[in-house]
């Protein structure tokens, strides 16, 4: 039985992180998941999407405008260098030639 459209939902739950039994729920009340919000939402809330299988994008309105306004990657740069106080510590520890 495996390959069937039920194997793919409990893969589809375990990858997600939710309960196969949570997840066909959703889906039978009309909801889809939200990898941007890590939630399930009503299928309206998702724009369309020709590239994806079931025609909507894999996440909703919300969380797609808010990714772009705030991406990870500018958030870990913040972390790195011209943090002030860096610049008089660990110097000492340069190589000398
Ligand atoms: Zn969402």
């Amino acid at each position: 039985m495996a390959g069937t459209a039920r194997g793919a939902l409990v893969a589809t739950a375990r990858r997600i992180g939710v309960s196969p039994v949570d997840y066909a729920h959703a889906i039978a009340l009309g909801g889809k998941w939200c990898v941007g919000c890590k939630t399930f939402h009503d299928c309206e809330e998702f724009g369309a999407d020709a590239s994806r299988r079931d025609g909507r994008a894999d996440m909703c309105r919300l969380a797609r405008k808010r990714r772009y306004v705030t991406p990870k990657r500018h958030r870990r740069r913040g972390l790195e260098p011209d943090g002030g106080g860096l610049a008089e510590g660990p110097m000492g520890r340069r190589e000398h030639s």
